[in-house]
């Protein structure tokens, strides 16, 4: 395996604690395999995931589940502390995600994709496209006390799916690529597990009874695509001036032995 070094930087970044497990963690697992560093962020730590527990509470526990989840694979957790329901597009919030993404300084990120089921989901999407533009822009300043330096480069940036792979009419979503996840699939389930209070407010709020064998049938219907048992689903941001050669798919593709 090649030292870390060597290798790029990955965020994947969502709105909420368990979005990245759901929709790209058995890819992250791969990419750890490579040796690249991962960091997982989430946009808040889930406040509103609760019938139970108030906000501070739950937030707690929900930042803990996903620090577990991403040590699984040896990755960073990050939470940049928006709130549920409340992320929105201005220039404080470009500012928080910018700063975000200069910390943790990624050469590839992950993200939500433009459109979606719920708005944080797409506010998501649109901040962190805007941040990974503003990132190494370096007259751009996020008033941050302790503030990184701009990124030599704009990332290369990729969408995961959306939620059951439909747009807000309810169409079905195409996306540009479709990794085969089935060597990682057992340690997603993994990490998906680590979420237990989501996976008992889902039970509460949509009536869906099996988190995890939800996730068992999306992947194995998006891998079915690419004769895989299971498969994550991908789409590259590539207008100008994101870098659009698919660096993803060449390094998963890449032998490292
Ligand atoms: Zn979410």
């Amino acid at each position: 395996m090649p030292e870390s070094g060597e290798l790029p930087r990955i965020l994947a970044i969502h709105a909420h604690p368990d979005d990245v497990e759901f929709q790209c963690f058995g890819t992250l697992a791969l990419l750890r395999k490579t040796g690249c560093p991962v960091t997982i962020a989430t946009m808040t730590p889930g406040d509103c995931g609760s019938a139970e527990y108030g906000p501070d509470e739950i937030s707690r526990i929900r930042r803990d589940e996903a620090s577990q989840a991403a040590n699984l694979i040896g990755a960073d957790y990050l939470c940049l502390e928006f709130r549920d329901l409340s992320i929105i597009i201005d220039n404080d919030s470009r500012r928080r995600v910018t700063e975000a993404v200069r910390q943790t300084r990624p050469d590839i990120v992950l993200t939500a994709p433009p459109m979606d089921y719920m708005s944080d989901h797409e506010m998501t999407s649109r901040l962190v496209r805007d941040a990974c533009f503003n990132a190494p822009i370096p007259n751009y300043e996020t008033s941050a006390s302790d503030a990184a330096p701009p990124l030599p480069r704009i990332p290369h940036l990729y969408y995961v799916d959306a939620i059951e792979g439909t747009d807000y009419y309810g169409e079905p979503v195409h996306p540009e690529f479709i990794v085969d996840v089935s060597e990682t699939f057992e340690l997603k389930l993994e990490a998906l597990a680590c979420h237990d209070s989501q996976r008992a407010w889902l039970r509460k709020q949509h009536g869906l009874d099996e988190y995890i064998e939800s996730a068992k049938r999306w992947s194995g219907r998006r891998g079915s695509k690419v004769g895989a048992l299971y498969g994550e689903a991908f789409t590259q941001h590539k207008g100008h001036p994101y870098p659009s050669n698919n660096r993803l798919l060449d390094l998963l593709l890449e032998d490292w032995n």
